[in-house]
């Protein structure tokens, strides 16, 4: 396995659409080995997901990992995913995110929703998802829309560098 380069803000890889994945395209040992360096590479850079546009293939791909902090998601592979909004109230909370690095912003999120995607194997799967994980799954499922989390910020006020979101922000979401 290898660690991948990430793109950034401003490669166009990170504004377009990304493909679908064929089963078939899906099952190559290409794709299968892209899903396991995604992998890594999100640990590597201790994210809790990780779009394929973010690794510069434009392919509707994403892994979604989280422990402990904000909720405990097991490794979840989403191929060609399909989300259905279940509870449109929007939750504001902040993001991040790989592409965009050492900045923080509050992104609003709908509460709850449903996926239907294609697991790494090509089995279809079905996800209900509330909270941290809808919020993790809306932010990568925009990567693959070639959207950023900045696009859903409704004003930029908040946006912050890591050290004075860290200074100024945090202490007060502790309760
Ligand atoms: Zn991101």
């Amino acid at each position: 396995m290898s660690i991948l380069k990430v793109s950034r803000l401003g490669h166009p890889v990170l504004r377009m659409e990304s493909k679908r994945v064929s089963p078939e395209t899906l099952a190559s040992p290409v794709i299968q080995t892209l899903i396991d360096n995604m992998m890594e590479t999100m640990v590597e850079y201790i994210g809790v997901g990780l779009a394929a546009p973010q690794v510069h293939e434009s392919l509707a791909i994403a892994v979604i990992e989280s422990h402990g902090g904000r909720g405990d998601i097991p490794m979840t592979v989403i191929v060609n995913p399909e989300v259905t909004v279940l509870d449109e109230e929007l939750i504001e909370d902040w993001e991040g995110c790989l592409s965009i690095p050492d900045f923080r912003g509050r992104v609003p999120r709908w509460r709850k929703l449903r996926v239907n995607a294609l697991d790494r194997h090509g089995k279809k799967i079905q996800i209900t998802a509330e909270g941290f994980f809808a919020r993790v799954i809306q932010h990568e499922f925009d990567h693959l829309m070639g959207k950023v989390y900045l696009d859903r910020m409704p004003d930029l006020k908040t946006l912050s560098h890591l050290a004075e979101f860290q200074r100024y922000w945090l202490p007060q979401d502790k309760e």
